[in-house]
């Protein structure tokens, strides 16, 4: 149980996730298993009211149908998604649990009503999955604004992180992983 499983939940690009799970798999040191899941899946998570979908029951969704075997795992898709606080969010995590979240649906620069930008989608998506799964991992959010556990609530906030943990969150999530 050594590895983390990247699910891709209804249609998401092939280089889109091979790009988040080469950056997992260099950063985190562990081998990634790549699983894909229907959209059926999140069919009961959707507020009408809202428009989006409540992230805290993706992730409910995702435990229960993850295999058992996974370290961690990390879901991703392309909807809109929530949490009551906030008007949107990027991904969301289960502090020191097993799942987290992300969605590309506002990383896109379409999103913005600005020309689409694969390259640039890529590198977000893969610095909000090393977020999402540093706080699996028990890592909060870092002050350093070149980490990827910096807290970013918009993409320039997220284009301005680097593509990797700073020196002392590396730190801690070496002594993490050694004791899983
Ligand atoms: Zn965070
Ligand atoms: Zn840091």
């Amino acid at each position: 149980m050594n590895h983390i499983c990247v699910i891709e939940i209804g249609n998401i690009k092939k280089d889109i996730i091979k790009h988040i799970s080469d950056s997992i798999e260099k950063e985190f040191g562990l081998p990634v298993k790549r699983l894909k899941m229907g959209i059926d899946l999140i069919k009961n998570t959707f507020s009408v009211k809202r428009n989006q979908f409540l992230a805290s029951k993706i992730i409910e969704k995702i435990l229960h149908y993850t295999p058992t075997n996974c370290l961690k795992t990390l879901g991703v898709l392309n909807v809109d998604i929530y949490t009551p606080i906030f008007t949107f969010i990027f991904g969301q995590s289960q502090f020191e649990g097993k799942v987290s979240l992300i969605s590309l649906y506002r990383l896109k620069q379409d999103f913005y009503s600005l020309p689409s930008n694969d390259n640039l989608l890529m590198e977000r998506a893969g610095k909000e999955s090393l977020h999402e799964l540093g706080h699996n991992f028990g890592l909060a959010h870092c002050d350093n604004p070149k980490c990827v556990m910096h807290f970013s609530n918009n993409t320039i906030k997220i284009d301005r992180k680097e593509k990797n943990f700073c020196r002392s969150c590396k730190k801690y999530l070496r002594s993490k992983i050694e004791k899983e």
